[in-house]
């Protein structure tokens, strides 16, 4: 749900799906119509259908229990690089930094990441290293997010509040700008 949508915006719908369908079980046989009722408003209908196939594949191959390796998850529809990522490290305290929009910017600002090479999907997983690896794995990529989202906002970011101001360069040299990558044409969106 929360795949480009806000926190705010999902926290009712994600109150009222759990109450509903509470389980993978429940939610490999959940009718269609209803599946598609309780998410009426967020968008991207297709996270609905690929929730529902990610319950029916673990029920049949993975004995009802959410896998706890990359591999296994990434093979669940939908769920690709980020999203295993992220179950990886807050669900199961695994060593992994999630890069969503959020922790990309801090890493664009505090590496100064200025060309189109610099902040291609490669170099980027190779710049998280930057933030190196915590045991308390959920909490210290929680933070992360959080501090790109709070802190080093997209405009304006809190600078005098960031823990890790003296290591970036975009403070130094008093330049917040972000570059962005060439968007290619989308033929089918979703
Ligand atoms: S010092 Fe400022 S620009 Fe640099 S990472 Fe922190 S909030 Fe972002």
């Amino acid at each position: 749900m929360l795949q480009q949508t806000q926190v705010s915006t999902v926290i009712p719908y994600f109150k009222r799906f759990v109450q509903k369908i509470p389980n993978f079980k429940k939610l490999s046989k959940a009718n269609d119509q209803t599946l598609m009722k309780l998410w009426e408003g967020l968008g991207y209908y297709s996270r609905a259908r690929n929730l529902k196939k990610s319950a029916i594949m673990i029920n049949g191959k993975f004995g009802g229990t959410l896998p706890s390796n990359i591999e296994d998850l990434k093979s669940l529809p939908g769920v690709g690089d980020y999203t295993s990522t992220a179950i990886m490290a807050i669900a199961f305290n695994q060593k992994f930094i999630p890069l969503d929009g959020n922790v990309e910017r801090i890493l664009k600002r505090v590496l100064y990441l200025r060309s189109e090479k610099a902040i291609s999907k490669e170099n980027m997983q190779i710049s998280k290293k930057f933030f190196g690896l915590s045991e308390r794995a959920s909490d210290y990529a929680q933070a992360i997010m959080e501090l790109g989202a709070l802190v080093c906002r997209p405009t304006s970011p809190l600078c005098d509040k960031c823990p890790i101001r003296i290591n970036c360069i975009s403070y130094k040299r008093k330049d917040f700008s972000l570059i962005k990558k060439t968007k290619k044409k989308l033929s089918n969106k979703i």
